[in-house]
């Protein structure tokens, strides 16, 4: 047997980090596996799915590397679920149901105020034929509830949750399909999961109790259901569910110049007992991805902690990887010399405008002005082939005594116009021996 995932968005609107870390998880669950991770468009909602939203649900898993092995749109089997749809009404596990919102709504306030779970009454069971047609003469359209069986326990050992227990007595038997005809997630999903034979359900726990009736549609449909992982959910810096999670998509995350690499960094191991680590290589991340290391408490979801990984990412980024984002005439040498100052590529746009140059001219003190002549001296009596930033602060040192930061930081200041940056042994010869001499010489 495949082990099989998928991702099962709606598009009714673009990803966020939530959705993203799911999706991560089903690829890397089925990649380990050896198996397959597919993406299901679940556009049932033909009023709120838009064709825009599929398209960046594409763009964005294919920007974070996640190709599904196949693809699967529930817009497109409606005829399927229909004729399963028959043939539970038919064997009476699917009923109709002719309650308006406002009747359901008092049902359950009264349940409520008797202290009693909101449970839905089956009263729609006990309508005859008769009462059935009038109610369709009178234009009141059914809706369709999916009738739970009683006496059936509902267990499943849950990958990340454990044994989970569910007694059918104490929930109402869900509404499936809306009056008007259209589906809910419900049932499409059992039968998509069914015909894809799917074998691994990976989900938020905002699921575990649809997990529960669903378990008995697949049974009702004559098949054993899959495994399950509800994972908790994400939350912010804060502790808290935020709105600002919900917001934040790849578009944010690629502006801010966050590399794929460290946003699957983060999203496999956050809310699980491993550590985050700098990986750029998925491989290792796959390798130990395991549900029984995912906790029961909400993986928090840092944006400073982000940041950081992906500076530790794009240290160890190698000049193809990046070299379409870097400015024309940036060599390999120069990325090598760069890089680790960076805390995005784009950064590296500004170093080597430094390099470059013009920069903006130190304003230093006279004493270091009347020194930097001296160091321009230096520099033009230099043999620049081999190492001249030490060539030139080693006879600095020795022919004006000055050392430590009254060596080091007048001549950074006066050649590259920052008091920080990159290592000025791997900048200097990028910057080399010309704009090096004007440099000195208009800082002195
Ligand atoms: N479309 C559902 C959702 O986005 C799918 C849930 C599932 O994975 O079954 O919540």
């Amino acid at each position: 047997m495949t082990v099989t995932t998928r991702f099962a968005p709606s598009p009714t609107g673009t990803l966020h980090v939530g959705n993203l870390r799911t999706a991560l998880h089903n690829w890397m669950f089925a990649r380990k596996q050896g198996g397959r991770f597919l993406l299901r468009i679940d556009d049932t909602d033909r009023a709120r799915s838009e064709e825009r939203h599929v398209e960046s649900i594409r763009a964005d898993l294919g920007w974070l590397g996640l190709v599904p092995d196949g693809e699967a749109r529930q817009s497109a089997r409606f005829e399927r679920y229909e004729a399963l749809f028959a043939g539970l009404v038919a064997a009476g596990r699917i009923y109709p149901a002719y309650e308006s919102a406002e009747e359901l709504d008092l049902k359950r306030k009264v349940l409520l105020g008797r202290g009693l779970p909101p449970v839905y009454d089956r009263a729609a069971l006990g309508l005859g034929a008769e009462d059935r047609a009038k109610l369709e003469t009178e234009g009141v359209r059914a809706h369709w509830r999916f009738k739970l069986d009683h006496d059936m326990p509902i267990e499943w050992d849950d990958m990340v949750r454990g044994h989970q227990r569910f007694d059918p007595k104490t929930m109402s038997d869900p509404v499936i399909r809306r009056a008007d005809g259209s589906w809910l997630y419900l049932f499409p999903s059992v039968v998509d999961d069914v015909d894809m034979a799917v074998t691994h359900v990976v989900r938020g726990e905002d699921h575990v109790s649809n997990t529960a009736t669903q378990l008995q549609m697949f049974d009702a449909l004559g098949s054993t259901p899959p495994a399950f992982a509800h994972e908790a959910l994400l939350v912010g810096n804060e502790g808290k569910l935020s709105k600002r999670l919900g917001s934040l998509g790849v578009d944010h995350f690629r502006e801010a110049g966050i590399e794929p690499q460290a946003l699957i960094a983060l999203l496999a191991r956050i809310g699980t007992s491993d550590p985050v680590e700098p990986h750029v290589d998925a491989a290792p991340l796959i390798h130990g991805f395991d549900f029984a290391r995912f906790g029961r408490a909400p993986a928090r979801f840092d944006e400073a902690e982000l940041a950081q990984l992906n500076a530790r990412i794009v240290h160890q980024l190698g000049f193809d990887a990046v070299a379409a984002r870097l400015p024309d005439g940036m060599t390999s040498i120069a990325w090598a010399a760069i890089r680790p100052n960076l805390a995005t590529v784009a950064e590296a746009a500004d170093w080597w405008r430094v390099v470059e140059g013009p920069i903006d001219p130190a304003d230093l003190p006279d004493e270091d002005r009347a020194w930097l002549v001296q160091a321009a001296e230096v520099a033009a009596a230099l043999d620049w082939s081999a190492d001249p930033w030490h060539a030139l602060t080693n006879a600095l040192k020795e022919t004006t005594g000055r050392k430590g930061k009254s060596l080091f930081l007048p001549l950074r200041l006066a050649l590259t116009g920052r008091a920080h940056g990159p290592d000025m042994a791997a900048l200097l010869p990028l910057i080399g021996r010309d704009r090096t001499l004007a440099r000195l010489r208009a800082a002195a």
